[in-house]
């Protein structure tokens, strides 16, 4: 990468997000040059690498919220995608599992929810129901839900990076290049990176977990703080397999943005089991002590992660025990599918979300996509985001449009 090359648009951050709207950005307007800058030598290295690669359905958020939009619209557009460029994918179903009576009643808000965003198919079923389709799961009520799948998000970002330096040979997809701050002028920001600068009339900041640093550099107060949530997974040994056939979920908790601890079959054919949801001291740390003083500092004295944790402390409790005990990782699992032991389990990946954290504590449900100045900055995009991509993606495409004047 030579000093001083200009970009019309630079998009930081080469996971699905930012390589989503690079791409939505060149298909409407073909006659800009945009430039991705990818910090790791790899793209989608984080969360988009290291997710559970279930396109959901867009049945459990708000009604009118940016996820229930984005979501449905998003995953017809990425099951189109993915059938135009042939990328591994497979629209197989999953269920939702009550196990207990108290979570009919958040059973039956999730189907109410369901109708509302205007999910198709979807099922109320009971035990026998439950065990036809998944013959060792164990529940007494339930959704079928068609429409979810599964895919290779990692495989989604190569075609996209593929089709945004095909789009024009002014585009580029730079890996290797760390956004390390910013010179504002008149007409144009320089970045300065790793590798020198490059100079942009706009930018558009999908960092992921270090999104809120980037506006921060860009010297905007975002009021919310990425805090991250490390997810652990188990694969199930080939023996095992056989207990899951499709994608199993419990009734989530509506006090949390995270879904449970699930199984989940990946376009290879292995089944997944996790992943948990554990305040992690790092915020690109995969292992279970990772750590960062940089990262852990700046949780630790923000008062809406102590908030957190004093709100739901047993929650919290609760996951770092099953981080730390596989016992208890599979107690959990048991609840679903009774017939998993410890020795159908081997231990798997692990991912991290990029959660936002408002300053009371709260956990930042909704996407939070913000225009300040020549900057669009994607300040949460948690779960579903990797599903509702190309929504995300033409959503920020018309915000260039209406607020760039381009
Ligand atoms: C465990 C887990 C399971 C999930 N399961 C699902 C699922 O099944 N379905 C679903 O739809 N969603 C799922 N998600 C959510 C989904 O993966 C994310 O919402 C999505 O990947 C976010 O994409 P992104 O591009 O915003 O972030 P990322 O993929 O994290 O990309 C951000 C990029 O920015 C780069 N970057 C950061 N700082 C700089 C800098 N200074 N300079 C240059 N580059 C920089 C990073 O290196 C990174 O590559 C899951 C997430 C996790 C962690």
């Amino acid at each position: 990468m030579s000093q001083g090359t200009d970009f019309d648009v630079v998009v930081i951050g080469a996971g699905i997000v930012g390589l989503a709207s690079a791409y939505k950005i060149a298909l409407n307007h073909p006659d800009i040059s945009i430039g991705v800058l990818e910090k790791e030598a790899e793209i989608a290295s984080h969360q988009t690498g290291h997710n559970s690669g279930v396109i959901h359905s867009g049945l459990y958020y708000k009604p009118g919220s940016a996820k229930a939009r984005t979501c449905t619209k998003g995953r017809n557009q990425l099951v189109a995608f993915a059938k135009k460029y042939k990328i591994a994918h497979e629209i197989c179903g999953k269920l939702i599992v009550a196990t207990k009576e108290k979570e009919l009643g958040n059973l039956e808000e999730n189907f109410d929810r369901g109708q509302q965003n205007g999910i198709e198919g979807i099922e109320k079923i009971g035990p026998e129901q439950i065990k036809e389709a998944e013959p060792y799961c164990t529940g007494i009520a339930g959704l079928r839900v068609p429409c979810t799948g599964i895919i290779d998000y990692a495989a989604v970002a190569d075609k996209l990076a593929q089709l945004v330096e095909k789009k024009s040979s002014n585009n580029k997809v730079l890996p290797s290049h760390k956004v390390l701050g910013f010179d504002k002028h008149d007409f144009f920001t320089e970045l300065l990176t790793n590798r020198g600068s490059v100079k942009a009339r706009f930018i558009i900041n999908c960092a992921g977990l270090q999104s809120d640093r980037i506006a921060r550099l860009d010297g905007v107060d975002t009021r919310m703080r990425i805090v991250p949530f490390r997810g652990d997974y188990y694969d199930l040994t080939a023996e095992a397999q056989q207990k899951v056939r499709n994608l199993i979920y419990p009734v989530p908790d509506p006090e949390f943005p995270f879904l449970g601890v699930h199984f989940t079959r990946k376009v290879d054919g292995g089944i997944e089991c996790g992943p948990n949801a554990v305040f992690s001291f790092k915020r690109e740390g995969y292992g279970k002590t990772s750590f960062s003083l940089r990262d852990s500092w700046e949780s630790l004295t923000y008062w809406g992660t102590w908030m957190l944790f004093m709100r739901h402390w047993l929650f919290g409790m609760g996951e770092y025990a099953r981080a730390f005990s596989k016992k208890l990782f599979v107690r959990g699992l048991q609840r679903l599918i009774p017939s998993i032991e410890a020795g159908d389990l081997r231990r798997g990946n692990s991912g991290v979300r990029a959660q936002a954290l408002g300053p009371d504590g709260e956990l930042i449900d909704d996407f939070a996509i913000e225009h300040r100045g020549n900057a669009i900055h994607v300040l949460n995009a948690p779960s579903p985001a990797a599903t509702a991509c190309l929504a995300i993606g033409e959503h920020i495409s018309e915000m260039v449009a209406k607020h760039f004047n381009i």
